[in-house]
Formats: structure tokens, C-alpha cells, sequence
């Protein structure tokens, strides 16, 4: 605290992130990262790019990116915004489309980044519980509210929710937005892509940080009726004209047209978290059903934290949520089958 700080900033509670640790030997399960390298169409593009047209700006608007996402579903670039990180464009959905009269309403667990967007837009907000097995239940958001947001699947827990169930959120509020986080659904959900030309109060939200892998790159995006995506643009004409460089327009572009990379590196997690899940099982772990690359487990016999204090000093990091609710799990990202193995290595020793 310092007293040059303004009152805005006094308050402000940050978001925490995943911690992203300097010794490259961890085996590192924390923060949901792709354990395959990005698409070599992708790195191609960027290197393509590495030279003289570095001195000139990137397009504003990104449109070649927003013309491979559109070509990717199907859809017309107009419904396409991006962004720099799914967490930029967050942010600006949360200032340009949710309103103030009403409180906009999220799981009591989910990404922890909602209520900071909230505090840094002066947003009130509601939880609404997730269900004894962890899951949305549609019928609790037909209430009053001022806009809607959850991630499908949902984080941390990994739970799917089918879109006959997003279906009936978006029809209990018409008159709201609601705001699909869809981070992680390229491992086995079905996105709601599909929906936005039937509900204009639907705004999807993606990331090519973790079934594209370029995390690093930092590249977002938003799917919706035009009107919806017009909002964003104008909060994000109003912060930064150009919140993707040429490097990162190029290499995502690229990246969503490699589909063969995309769809092998996806069935490759998706494989080995069912074989991580099996392998936990064995060992007295129980695992909440999961459609991401990352699983949500506790065990009878073990506390969490201790749990993961004793993995980090083996190597092996993972995630442990302070949330009362949720303090017997470990959130572990799906690695290779080789740091997989040492997952379940450093838990055979810590059995024995
Ligand atoms: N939404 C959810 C649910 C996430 O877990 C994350 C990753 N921490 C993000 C959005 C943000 O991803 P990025 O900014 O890397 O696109």
C-alpha cells in the first residue's frame, strides 16, 4: 500500500496466478498448459513474420484471424472478436456487457478471475452453489440478474455441462448475456458455437492457450451476434487499438487451420487423461468426471495440501484451492504419458 496509490487501486483484490516456476526440470501439472508443442503450421506463420514487416503495425482488427475462426465454424467473421488472452477478452465483456442494476451471477466454484472483473468494474455479483456432484444446475439461474458467465466445461472441477442445459439458461433470460467461458472445450465438450445465430444473448469465449497450445502467444476470442461483439470492440478501441501483434495474428490464424495437429494433439490428452484417471482410480483416488485437460481428485486417506507440498518436493507440481469446499482435491493437468507416470511414481512412493 503506498499513498500515491489512488482509492480504485487500494481496493483492488488481483487475481493470483498458477505459479510458473524456473526450474525446468518440475514435472509441471499446475496451470493447465498443452504438454504438446504448438501447431508447425503456427510456427512457420510467426517465423514468416520475423522481418521487415515488424516495423509496421498490426491490422487493428485482426481480420485474418478473425477469417480462420470463421472458416474454422462455419460462421461469418462479423460474429468473431479477438483478443489478447481469453482473459483480456473477459475483461472486456464483463465492462461492455454486463449491467449494473442487477447482479451478474457465476458458480460459487469456477475461475477465480470472475469476482476480480467484477471488483475492477465495480460489478455486484451473486454465487450460485454448483450441485452436491459438483455441477451447474440450469434451473438456478432463472433469476433476476444482470448478466450470466460459467466455463463449460467448468473450472476447476472439469464438468461438462450439455447444451440442452446452456439452452435452458439462455432461454430463463433473454433479456441477459450470458457469457460461455469455453477455455477448455476441446477435450471432449461440444462448444456452443452452434447457438449464437438462434440466441443474440450468447457470447462464447475461447482461448488458443490450451488445445491450440500457444499459452505464450496470448490469444483469445469471443464468438456472437454482431451486436454483442460491437460492445467488445468498442471497449477494446477505447484501451488499446492493437491488442494482438503480427506475430500472434499470424501464428493463430495458422494455427486454426491446422486441423490435423489440433484434433491429434486433443486425442492424445484426451487418451492419457483416461488412463491417468484409471491409474488414480488404483490407487484410491476419486476423480470427478472430467471434459478438460485436467482432472479434479481427492482421496479418503490423504490431505490435499499436504499432498501437494510432498509432490512439489518430488518434483511434481499441481494445483490445491484454498476454497473450503473443494480443499480435499487437486486440480492436475494432464501432462505427457511420461510425466504422468512420474505423477503416479511420486504417489506409489508416498503410499509406501
Ligand atoms: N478461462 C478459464 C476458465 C481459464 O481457466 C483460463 C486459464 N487460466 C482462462 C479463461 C484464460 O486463458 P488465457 O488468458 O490464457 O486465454
Amino acid at each position: 500500500m503506498s499513498r500515491f496509490w489512488s482509492p480504485f487501486v487500494k481496493n483492488l483484490v488481483p487475481y493470483v496466478p498458477g505459479e510458473q516456476p524456473k526450474l525446468s526440470r518440475l514435472v509441471k501439472l499446475n496451470t493447465n498448459e498443452n504438454p504438446y508443442g504448438p501447431s508447425p503450421l503456427a510456427l512457420a506463420a510467426m517465423q514468416a513474420e520475423l522481418g521487415d514487416s515488424l516495423r509496421l503495425y498490426p491490422d487493428p482488427n485482426g481480420e485474418h484471424l478473425k477469417q480462420a475462426v470463421a472458416d474454422y465454424y462455419s460462421i461469418q467473421p462479423d460474429r468473431v472478436f479477438v483478443g489478447n488472452g481469453s482473459d483480456e477478452v473477459l475483461a472486456h465483456a464483463f465492462q461492455g456487457l454486463f449491467q449494473h442494476d442487477k447482479p451478474l451471477l457465476f458458480p460459487d466454484i469456477t475461475y477465480s478471475f470472475y469476482p476480480v472483473y467484477c471488483g475492477l468494474y465495480g460489478i455486484s455479483f451473486e454465487t450460485v452453489a454448483l450441485d452436491e456432484n459438483f455441477q451447474i444446475r440450469a434451473e438456478d439461474y432463472a433469476r433476476p440478474n444482470g448478466g450470466i458467465v460459467f466455463p463449460n466445461p467448468n473450472a476447476p472441477t472439469g464438468c461438462l455441462l450439455p447444451l440442452v442445459a446452456i439452452e435452458r439458461i439462455l432461454q430463463a433470460n433473454p433479456d441477459s448475456v450470458v457469457l460461455v467461458d469455453e477455455a477448455y472445450i476441446d477435450f471432449g465438450g461440444e462448444t456452443a458455437v452452434g447457438l449464437v445465430d438462434r440466441y443474440p444473448n450468447l457470447l462464447v469465449c475461447q482461448t488458443l492457450s490450451k488445445s491450440r497450445s500457444l499459452a505464450g502467444l496470448r490469444v483469445g476470442l469471443a464468438i456472437g451476434h454482431p451486436e454483442l461483439i460491437e460492445a467488445l470492440e468498442r471497449v477494446k478501441n477505447s484501451f488499446n487499438s492493437y491488442p494482438l501483434d503480427r506475430l500472434a495474428i499470424a501464428g493463430a490464424a495458422a494455427a486454426f487451420a491446422d486441423r490435423e495437429h489440433f484434433s491429434r494433439t486433443c486425442n492424445a490428452v484426451i487418451d492419457s487423461r483416461e488412463r491417468l484417471v484409471a491409474a488414480l482410480q488404483v490407487l484410491g483416488f476419486e476423480a470427478l468426471p472430467s471434459a478438460a485437460n485436467f482432472i479434479f481428485v481427492r482421496h479418503p486417506a490423504w490431505d490435499a495440501a499436504q499432498l501437494a507440498a510432498t509432490l512439489r518436493e518430488q518434483g511434481v507440481i499441481v494445483r490445491h484451492f484454498k476454497h473450503p469446499r473443494i480443499e480435499q482435491f487437486l486440480r492436475i493437468t494432464i501432462g505427457t504419458p511420461e510425466q504422468n507416470q512420474a505423477l503416479l511414481d511420486a504417489l506409489a512412493g508416498q503410499q509406501g
